[in-house]
């Protein structure tokens, strides 16, 4: 058993284990959960209710969650004189399966942001974002309804793992001189220049868990979303290993787009999965009009940063986007939102994306059947307009509730 400086961990409960390359889960598997900063607390209580409601109705009280708190952001800064203390790395590893709320990044001081630095350190490499649409909600569209779609966005590169130089320094200079005189170039001596990274190790274990993912949730297609016209080498690379990995690695789930219409007339044979690119221009553009041709995405970091967003948009915005960081093991699932200081303990925000990002996680420890009782308990509290602040001034007609009675709301409608 690790040790921990300052954590206790809870008597009861048990720790998930990897076996082979899936995880064990226990009945009562203990779950660490960092409350976050600001409206953290009043919607991770939201979320920790309905969780555990959902759990026990489902299983009749053979499942359970066992919350471990641990700490970051103010409340670590608070106990342990550091907003990122080794206590907090250690329980995720150790215990592989945590939930997060969000966390203040100090502008100025240095300092990192603790989410950037919580995937780095832990190698969380996909951040995985679901976009449903609930009926009721406000959409710019006209049918945000045919929505629905998961988005695996590699989270270590591209222009994550970006270098720039800045115009005018030294090394930008050296650099410039070098280039042009090397490789016979004309880049002017005026310019700042950045160079990103794309790897085949990066991309392979990114599309590979996208298409994990698809063949075990019975989704329709991969779609591979690159600027591979432009930019042959990262981008055009990512969009040809990906086809290389889903055809040696998923031949018999698996049919390319090309494929499907030399061999199979445009049908798709029963069973299998599409594997299709898009160039990322065409595909901000075919998302609001070809939607429901969009199932599971997978994209290299920039153009995830760009699609996770305007698919939130079409579905009513980021206020119920939910998001998890996952490694090959751990997985990191928080609120896509940030901490919203004004509103800190005024039981008022929409806890919406942190219960959704909890149901993801009930998907990740494979008990489905809690999260879809929520996904129906959630639909059917927005279809009776009984929301938060944020949707109640967009709704006619609506009732407005607070985070705790929005809460209760969702657990009343599972009846
Ligand atoms: P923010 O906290 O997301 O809040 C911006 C606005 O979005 C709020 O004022 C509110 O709009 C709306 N909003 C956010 N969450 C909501 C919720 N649950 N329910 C209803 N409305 C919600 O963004 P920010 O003000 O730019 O950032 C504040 C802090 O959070 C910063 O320190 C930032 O670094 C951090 N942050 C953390 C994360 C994370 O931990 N993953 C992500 C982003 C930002 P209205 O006032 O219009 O109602």
């Amino acid at each position: 058993m690790v040790k921990f400086d300052k954590l206790t961990v809870p008597a009861e409960g048990k720790k998930i284990e990897i076996k082979g390359d899936r995880l064990n889960i226990p009945d009562n598997p203990i779950i660490p959960v960092i409350e976050g900063d600001g409206i953290g607390r009043d919607i991770m209580k939201a979320t920790r209710r309905v969780l555990d409601t959902a759990v026990e109705k489902t299983f009749n009280g053979k499942k359970k969650i066992v919350w471990f708190d641990i700490y970051a952001g103010e409340a670590a800064q608070a106990k342990y004189g550091e907003v990122l203390p080794k206590d907090t790395f250690e329980a995720i590893k150790h215990f592989i399966v945590a939930l997060k709320g969000p966390l203040t990044t100090p502008v100025g001081g240095g300092y990192r942001s603790l989410n950037v630095t919580l995937r780095q350190v832990l190698n969380l490499y996909a951040c995985v974002r679901p976009v449903r649409y609930f009926e009721e909600v406000p959409s710019p569209v006209k049918h945000p309804e045919k929505m629905n779609v998961v988005i695996y966005r590699e989270n270590t590169e591209d222009v994550y793992a970006g270098i720039e130089w800045a115009e005018g320094t030294p090394e930008v200079k050296k650099l410039i001189n070098w280039l042009n005189k090397t490789y016979k170039l004309n880049i002017r001596a005026d310019s700042g220049v950045g160079i990103k990274p794309i790897s085949i190790t990066g991309t392979e274990r990114l599309i590979r868990k996208a298409i994990k993912f698809a063949i075990e949730f019975g989704r329709k297609s991969v779609t591979m979303v690159h600027k591979g016209n432009i930019m042959k080498y990262t981008e055009g690379a990512f969009r040809d290993w990906g086809y290389k990995l889903a055809t040696r690695e998923f031949r018999d789930h698996v049919v390319t787009e090309d494929e499907l219409w030399s061999q199979y007339d445009g049908k798709v044979p029963e069973g299998k999965i599409v594997i299709k690119d898009r160039i990322a221009d065409s595909m901000l553009q075919q998302i609001l009009t070809r939607t429901d041709e969009y199932d599971v995405v997978a994209t290299p970091n920039l153009n995830g940063d760009y699609l996770s967003d305007a698919c939130a948009a079409q579905v009513g915005g980021l206020g119920m986007a939910p998001g998890a960081n996952i490694g090959d093991f751990i997985g990191l699932f928080e609120a896509t939102h940030g901490t919203a200081p004004k509103y800190t303990d005024k039981d008022m925000v929409n806890p919406g994306s942190l219960i959704l990002s909890g149901c993801m996680m009930l998907e990740y420890l494979d008990w489905r059947e809690a999260a879809e009782l929520i996904y129906k308990a959630m639909g059917e509290t927005i279809r009776q307009k009984r929301v938060t602040y944020d949707l109640h001034r967009l709704m006619e007609g609506a009732t407005k509730l607070k985070t705790s009675e929005y809460a209760s709301a969702i657990i009343e409608n599972m009846g």
